[in-house]
């Protein structure tokens, strides 16, 4: 089975067991407290002088959020983990712990939009150089990261959804000395795990498929135990963005049901793309499907399409009933957001303006609602939203 582990358990058998641990409680606690005291003088001490690893302060340390460090250390296979306020604290305190003034990224186009404005409004004018290159660059040329400290990396990449070999790109990465991260949101440990295909580190915003509900906003890295080491001891102590418990517990609750999720997610998400695929206004559909490249083991529910001339597209949007409109993805709801909006979008760094995105195109998330009501919705409003 595509996602069984070397043990020969699926992930979620691991991860059932593995979130036991409190006393027999099947469910962590939320440990609502921002310090912890010692019971004398010399754990104090031997705490403070690094001699235990008891629990001191929430801001670096907290048994409910280390529940669920723990549980994406394991559904990652990587050695260690820490959870973040946010997928971009997330990104930016693993950055930042390891460029520096000089330094060079290079980064993927198409990369989160976030993502591109991190790297554009804060760490160049930090004296931070970024370049920007397509999957074929990456992939073709071995000396592209020559020089390079840190490569970037989403698999599949925003909007387009194009899909990169990450063994390739790694090992041109190892050559160079260049250390790679890699955004694993849209295909979660159970469709794509990064690490065992020789990249670094994995980073998520935890609030989409990882939460899987819409209603938390969190972040996580995943990588060895010394490069975690690092970005807690650095930006997550220094810049402080903390997961918070009662998002951790959110967390472990959501990631329980993340194998039924994402085959139910995949189900849809193939009958979208076998029916956009055969219908007259649909000019392209961007769905990488298992296989695509080598490591990727599923198809998730986000995808785009484009569509022909004949569609007037703030119609459609209106005619839908059961999709909404918004922004993020991998909850229950499904939602549509259609990049001419994206590309409206106020401000001067805007990645969807510089890599070019059709205005043609149309995000989808398709959630966890039935796949026949859902395409029944969407075709709908599609036949009655022809340009007048
Ligand atoms: C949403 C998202 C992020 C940012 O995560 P937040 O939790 O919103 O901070 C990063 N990468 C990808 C691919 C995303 O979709």
């Amino acid at each position: 089975m595509a996602d069984a582990e070397p043990g020969g358990y699926s992930i979620e058998t691991m991860l059932a067991a593995a979130a036991s641990g409190f006393g027999g409680a099947v469910a962590p606690p939320i440990v609502q407290t921002s310090l912890f005291t010692f019971d004398s003088y010399k754990a104090f001490e031997d705490r403070m002088a690094g001699r235990s690893g008891d629990p001191l302060y929430t801001r670096v340390q907290n048994p409910t959020v280390a529940a669920f460090e723990n549980l994406m250390a394991k559904a990652e296979e990587g050695e260690a983990a820490v959870g973040f306020a946010s997928g971009m604290a997330a990104i930016s305190s693993t950055v930042l712990a390891f460029v520096r003034p000089g330094d060079r990224i290079a980064c993927i186009e198409h990369v989160y939009p976030d993502a591109y404005r991190l790297f554009e409004r804060l760490l160049r004018p930090f004296g931070i150089e970024v370049t920007y290159h397509s999957v074929a660059d990456f992939q073709q040329d071995p000396d592209l990261l020559k020089g390079v400290r840190l490569a970037y990396l989403e698999s599949p990449n925003s909007v387009v959804f194009q899909t990169l070999d990450l063994a390739a790109v790694a090992a041109h990465a190892r050559r160079h000395g260049t250390l790679t991260v890699v955004d694993n949101s849209w295909a979660t440990p159970l469709f794509q795990r990064p690490l065992t295909l020789g990249i670094d580190i994995v980073v998520h915003s935890a609030s989409k498929y990882l939460s899987g509900h819409s209603d938390t906003v969190a972040g996580v890295v995943v990588a060895g135990t010394d490069l975690i080491g690092r970005i807690r001891d650095l930006t997550l102590t220094l810049l402080g963005g903390k997961l918070a418990p009662f998002e951790a517990f959110l967390l472990t609750r959501g990631l329980r049901t993340l194998g039924p999720r994402m085959r139910q997610h995949q189900e849809t998400a193939n009958v979208f793309v076998d029916r956009l695929s055969a219908h007259p206004k649909v000019t392209a559909v961007l769905s990488p499907g298992p296989n695509s490249v080598p490591g990727l083991t599923g198809r998730s529910g986000l995808m785009s399409l484009e569509l022909d001339a004949s569609v007037d597209i703030p119609r459609l949007a209106d005619a839908l009933k059961l999709f909404r409109l918004g922004v993020s993805w991998g909850g229950f709801e499904s939602l549509v957001l259609p990049t001419r909006i994206g590309l409206a979008q106020a401000g001067e760094q805007n990645s969807m303006q510089r890599f070019g995105v059709s205005d043609r195109v149309l995000r989808l998330s398709l959630g966890l609602e039935d796949p026949n009501d859902l395409w029944a919705d969407f075709e709908a409003a599609l036949s009655t939203s022809a340009r007048s």
